[in-house]
Formats: C-alpha cells, sequence, structure tokens
C-alpha cells in the first residue's frame, strides 16, 4: 500500500506552478499584502495587486453589500449579503490603510466604518466581480 495515497508520483513543476497561481492561491494564500491598488474617480470596480503576484479585482457594489462592519452586520455571525439601501452610495470616498492588515473604505454617503482585512479581501476575491445575486447565499468568517 501506498502510504501517500493519492500524491501524484510526477506532477510536471510547471503544472504544480499552474495549479498554485490559480484558484488555491485566492483560497490559501491569506496572508498575502496589497502593493497597488486602484480605484479611480469614476470607476465602479477597485482592483488590488498582491505581493505575491495575484490581481483581484471587486465591483463597488460587491464591497459594499459585504460591508463588514457592526452597522451593516450586527455584532455576531458571519459576513453575510447585506443589500446596500436605496440611499448607499456605490462610489468610493477615500482609502486608507488600516495598520498592516486592513483597508478602511469610505463611501460617497459617508458610511465609512467598514474595514476590510487583507484576508477577507482575497476570501472574497473568487466572488468580487460576480452579480448581486450570486452571492446573496454566500457567509464569510469573521
Ligand atoms: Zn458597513
Amino acid at each position: 500500500m501506498n502510504p501517500m495515497g493519492s500524491l501524484p508520483s510526477a506532477l510536471h513543476p510547471s503544472a504544480l506552478r499552474a495549479l498554485l497561481s490559480t484558484e488555491a492561491t485566492q483560497r490559501y494564500r491569506v496572508n498575502a499584502s496589497p502593493v497597488e491598488l486602484r480605484a479611480p474617480e469614476g470607476a465602479v470596480r477597485m482592483e488590488i495587486d498582491w505581493d505575491d503576484g495575484l490581481s483581484t479585482a471587486y465591483r463597488h457594489e460587491i464591497l459594499r453589500g459585504f460591508c463588514p462592519c457592526a452597522t451593516c452586520q450586527g455584532h455576531h455571525g458571519p459576513v453575510r449579503w447585506v443589500e446596500p439601501p436605496q440611499s448607499a452610495s456605490l462610489v468610493l470616498g477615500s482609502l486608507e490603510q488600516v495598520g498592516n492588515y486592513a483597508l478602511r473604505l469610505s463611501w460617497g454617503d459617508g458610511h465609512a466604518t467598514g474595514i476590510y482585512t487583507f484576508q477577507f479581501l482575497r476570501e472574497l476575491a473568487s466572488h468580487g466581480e460576480a452579480a448581486a445575486d450570486d452571492v446573496r447565499e454566500l457567509r464569510f468568517m469573521r
């Protein structure tokens, strides 16, 4: 019996790199940090380049709907989709780094209590450009 179970005996290095650079990276490399942020005025999505080479993009609606602040989410339970109210702005005001672990996003309507950890942004990355209808059931640990 092979004690190594189902490990492939000969995975070509390039195949391994491809594996590590796609979905696996987004899911498991959760300690990455942004090296560049792009949220130009008038844009409807924010883009992040990470220090491990991954680039991710988030529609503003997705960021606002998953605003992790206590006002939006309450104090308990996972972060879930909260339909942005009619009065909510999807215009990003300022982006401010918090310590070395998070970004604070300020919206055009003055809502500025959302602190998005880098880890949360990585977990959200594979849904960053999804339609709202496709993310309503998602939950994220906090
Ligand atoms: Zn909020």
